[in-house]
């Protein structure tokens, strides 16, 4: 299980499948991929190993944003339909999660007890949580750090939003997850090796933080909304 996610001018697509086979050895029972482009997003999700979902994915899949997925099922059998990416109702996000929500049901009778799932995996129910307060007129920031200050568990989480193409949003708490920093380009995943066909700089994030990366800048704050500091550090492993 781990999540991985790129924004940058090349081609997603190629950087999250090999990032996805580094993490294949931390476990998987089914992958899935989403891609953002200027018509939307468009998503793939296999049951199997990572070279299922390669084949299953179209030639002329494009787009230089994405966020991928490779699954070991805590909630929910190993399935297409719980396969991530899990997308909100309204289609306007879509997010990976590495991790367990131990209070996911809590969170539904509370929050969501109008809305139909359409898996029966504890992850989600963060990504319709992020709809219902952005529904309420608050911005894909505060709904997600909202969201995850009411998760307790484990989480590393990569969202897009079809409304912000220039925006991967990220939060960590108990699962591994770090920032590599490149050059015009930006990738996250939850282990370096995943990363190091684009850059040897990471940034370490901490538990409860969430990060705003975009193809050239990499935001770290608290869930309060606090900005954090911190410098990258360079690492000389070869892939
Ligand atoms: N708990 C989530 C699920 O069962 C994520 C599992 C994982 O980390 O792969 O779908």
């Amino acid at each position: 299980c781990g999540i991985v996610g790129y924004i940058g001018d090349d081609q997603a697509k190629d950087i999250l499948i090999q990032g996805l086979k580094k993490l294949e050895y931390r476990g998987y029972d089914s992958a899935g991929i989403a891609l953002l482009e200027e018509s939307g997003v468009d998503f793939y999700k296999e049951k199997g190993r990572i070279s299922a979902l390669e084949e299953a994915i179209d030639d002329n899949a494009a787009g230089n944003i994405g966020i991928g997925h490779t699954r070991w099922a805590t909630h929910g059998v190993p399935s297409r339909q719980n396969a991530h990416p899990h997308q909100s109702r309204n289609k306007r996000f879509t997010l990976v999660h590495n991790g367990v929500i131990e209070n996911y049901r809590k969170l539904k009778e509370k929050y969501l007890s109008e809305v139909d799932l359409n898996s029966e995996t504890d992850t989600e129910v963060i990504v319709q949580l992020i709809e219902h307060f952005t529904n309420q007129g608050k911005t894909t920031e505060e709904s997600f750090r909202q969201t995850l200050s009411l998760l307790h568990g484990s989480y590393a989480i990569a969202l897009l939003d079809n409304e912000d193409k220039e925006t991967i949003y990220v939060g960590k708490n108990k699962s591994p997850l770090l920032i590599g920093v490149g050059k015009g380009e930006n990738v996250v995943a939850s282990d370096t090796m995943a990363m190091l066909s684009v850059t040897k700089d990471f940034l370490e994030i901490m538990d409860e933080e969430v990060v705003l990366v975009t193809k050239n800048s990499v935001q770290i704050k608290q869930l309060d909304g606090t900005t954090v500091d911190r410098n990258t550090f360079t690492t000389d492993i070869d892939e």
